[in-house]
């Protein structure tokens, strides 16, 4: 109650904004995630790695909307090289141009690929991939796994989401449940392929253990099926995203976010002769069109953030920034219910109904505890309060203008909700 109270008493702009997005949109939302209660804070701009809502509250941004904020507000690179695009080139060109080859090269250099394609967002280029997989099979079936997260109409949060598109395709299975692959496979000759992400991202930043990937790297060549690894949200994790850690080989897979420099982006690719699908020079070919998947804009600041920008270095330092704020999160968790997961710059803090740690966390059912609902929402509250923007369900995505002083006071923030709460976190 106090915290709410207090959050009203914060944001009455917010609040006001709201009741007249009512009238225009569904609950006043378009992007059902960021839905929150009482109502959601209204942002009026960004710069570097905070952010300042209507109300003139300042912000530490630990959201990074969603992973595809890498690059953090305004990047000077990115807003130069978007500045002399528009300038000099002009928005859509409605035509095959050099720029859409030059980031396709780079892209498939960077993350080993032989052919890509662009996408309006991640959510298409798994739609694509999956198209591609029956197209090249002659199959229909997809291996999927609970607490997935693949785009909006790909949502396997809890169950088959109602809105998921060709629901009787799917075979749905625990994550990191190795045996379950197995089982799947010898009672389905018609899979297609396998799709998966490395670290469920919107799940929970929960880790594949090495031999779960294994297993569907190996079970799904041996019955002739497809791995596709969706590294929409991982693929900044390494130079040549989550799958060069991983050392696995899948045959196809997803991009999405930063790579997109801030604006719109996905792109799918990998195995040249299933790409082929798409060749408008052989006969059949799949098509696969959309508006502003070659636009100038996402091809430049795409291209500019991951050459200049993003580069080895950068990987390295964001990747340490994360690990140390997560060591750091764990020993405060520790003996109580509160617990952190995730790799590098991106993490989740999970509420769950008894001690966990990191490590037994291997898929969603872990850590849906219904009676955590109410803590996660006085979480939430009180770091927003005290100026962290954070997601309501505890993910966390570090950006590259983000400061170890930001990260200190982010620290102290949850070290005083640990002191205040102390008898309701602990087991
Ligand atoms: N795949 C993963 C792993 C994601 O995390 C997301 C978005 O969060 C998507 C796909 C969908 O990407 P988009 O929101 O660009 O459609």
């Amino acid at each position: 109650r106090e915290a709410e109270t207090r959050f009203i008493e914060l944001h009455p702009e917010s609040q006001r904004l709201h009741k007249l997005s009512l009238d225009s949109l569904p609950g006043g939302n378009t992007r059902t995630l960021l839905h929150t209660s009482p109502f959601p804070i209204f942002m009026r701009r960004g710069k570097g790695s905070e952010l300042w809502d209507e109300d003139g509250n300042k912000y530490y941004d630990l959201v990074g909307e969603l992973s595809a904020g890498l690059y953090g507000h305004s990047n000077p690179t990115l807003q130069k090289v978007l500045t002399e695009t528009v300038q000099d080139v002009g928005l859509s060109l409605g035509a095959t141009n050099v720029y859409e080859q030059r980031y396709a090269s780079l892209l498939c250099e960077r993350f080993g690929l032989e052919r890509v394609r662009f996408t309006n967002s991640g959510t298409e280029a798994n739609i694509h991939c999956l198209a591609a997989a029956r197209k090249f099979t002659g199959r229909r079936k997809i291996i999927v796994f609970r607490g997935a997260y693949h785009g909006s109409v790909l949502s396997f949060g809890s169950g088959v989401a109602e809105n998921n598109i060709d629901q009787a395709d799917w075979v749905l299975l625990q994550y990191n449940d190795s045996e379950g692959v197995r089982e799947a496979f010898s009672q389905n000759n018609d899979v297609a392929a396998v799709i998966l992400e490395g670290i469920q991202g919107s799940g929970g930043f929960i880790s594949a253990s090495p031999e779960f990937l294994r297993t569907v790297r190996e079970e799904s060549e041996k019955r002739g099926a497809l791995m596709i690894l969706d590294e929409v949200m991982t693929s900044r994790l390494a130079l040549g995203g989550l799958k060069e850690t991983l050392k696995i080989r899948p045959d196809l897979i997803t991009l999405g976010k930063y790579l997109g420099g801030g604006l719109p982006f996905g792109a799918f690719g990998g195995r040249g002769d299933i790409m082929d699908v798409f060749n408008p020079l052989t006969r059949g070919a799949l098509a696969h069109s959309g508006t502003f998947q070659n636009n100038t804009l996402m091809l430049h600041s795409g291209y500019a953030g991951l050459s200049e920008v993003y580069t080895a270095e950068v990987v390295q330092s964001l990747n340490a920034l994360g690990d140390g704020l997560r060591q750091r999160l764990q020993q405060l968790f520790a003996g109580s219910k509160l617990c952190v997961t995730g790799q590098g710059s991106l993490m989740c803090v999970h509420i769950t109904k008894t001690r966990l740690r990191a490590e037994q966390i291997t898929c969603q059912d872990d850590v849906t505890a219904i009676e955590a609902v109410d803590l996660k929402q006085l979480f939430w509250l009180e770091l927003v309060n005290a100026g962290f923007w954070v997601q309501k369900r505890g993910t966390i995505t570090l950006n590259i203008a983000m400061s170890t002083t930001a990260l200190d006071a982010f620290v102290e923030a949850v070290e005083e909700f640990c002191k205040k709460h102390r008898s309701l976190i602990l087991v």
